[in-house]
């Protein structure tokens, strides 16, 4: 039940399941992809903490992609999904880097005079099994873990200023960490996409805000009122102030741009850091405005900026 003046909150609907499911093979293939990418590049240079995270945000953006064509307003399902999506491309990054270790391994004994594939793959296996009780890629992942990473800036070696190694259950509490970097931005772009603001009625996502409205930071308890009690249209008519410099309470409309009833408030304040740089800080987020009072207001400053609604659409 939509209540005016209460929070947005998705409905948990998905308009087009089988378009999440098209969405969510092209995520995986582009984790998988970037996990290869990783450790390929990562024979030159690898650099921990960000590759993960520069792999979660575009797997992250494959995701929002797919939440937003499929009209997913479930949130805990895209983001559970991206989640594990992340994992694994972190994990075909392991075992890109496993491949590698085995090409390496193949490479030496062939120099060694070890040339057929079956013995190389037995003498392997044999080092393995000797040394770290375990073959494949478990053998790996304990030859790896006690090799260890070294945090450093640069794994450059011309530059020694390298820090602390890794070993043991430090470099699986570092394995951890960047496989939930991958995870976790994955997973959060997604929930992000799937709780935008959604006009149920219409099946369509809400446009970005558009302010129309700044007062003094003093009247934050007397427009939150208006914004929660539904009471915004005393401010049709008044002079929007759109170019009051911060510290500024800034008033902002999300409009369906289909019906034109459906609407939401944001109410931010925007103050200047040292820098000067504004921050912005949420006070109401996604409020429900009474039918027709969203467009009173967008109108205000010379909307309604969405495009008028399609006959017979
Ligand atoms: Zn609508």
């Amino acid at each position: 039940m939509e209540i005016i003046g209460e929070t947005y909150r998705p409905d948990g609907g998905i308009a087009q399941p089988v378009t999440l499911l098209g969405g969510l093979v092209a995520a995986l293939l582009v984790a998988l992809l970037l996990g290869a990418a990783m450790s390929f590049v990562g024979q030159w240079l690898y650099l921990i903490l960000l590759f993960p995270a520069i792999a979660g945000g575009l797997i992250g953006a494959v995701g929002h992609a797919a939440v937003d064509r499929a009209q997913v307003r479930h949130r805990f399902l895209a983001a559970t999904l991206l989640f594990f999506i992340g994992l694994l491309g972190y994990a075909a990054y392991q075992v890109g880097e496993y491949q590698l270790l085995l090409h390496r391994m193949r490479t030496g004994l062939a120099a060694d005079g070890v040339t057929d594939p079956k013995e190389q793959a037995e003498t392997i296996d044999e080092f393995f099994r000797e040394k770290y009780a375990a073959t494949g890629f478990a053998g790996y992942l304990r030859l790896a873990a006690a090799a260890g990473v070294t945090i450093s800036r640069s794994r450059s070696q011309s530059r020694k200023d390298s820090g602390p190694t890794l070993t043991g259950l430090g470099w699986w509490l570092y394995v951890g960490v960047e496989a939930l970097i991958v995870a976790g931005m994955a997973a959060g772009i997604a929930w992000g996409a799937a709780a935008r603001p959604f006009c149920e009625p219409c099946s369509a996502w809400l446009p970005d805000a558009v302010p129309v409205f700044r007062a003094d930071p003093a009247r934050e308890p007397e427009l939150l009122g208006m914004l929660r009690s539904g009471g915004l249209k005393a401010l049709v008519g008044r002079p929007p102030d759109l170019s009051r410099v911060p510290p500024t309470l800034e008033l902002s409309i999300q409009l369906c741009r289909t019906c034109r009833r459906t609407g939401f408030g944001d109410l931010v304040l925007i103050e200047l850091d040292k820098k000067k740089n504004p921050q912005r800080k949420n006070r109401a987020t996604h409020v429900r405005l009474p039918a027709g009072q969203g467009l009173a207001l967008v109108q205000m400053v010379g909307g309604p900026s969405p495009d008028p609604p399609v006959a017979g659409a």
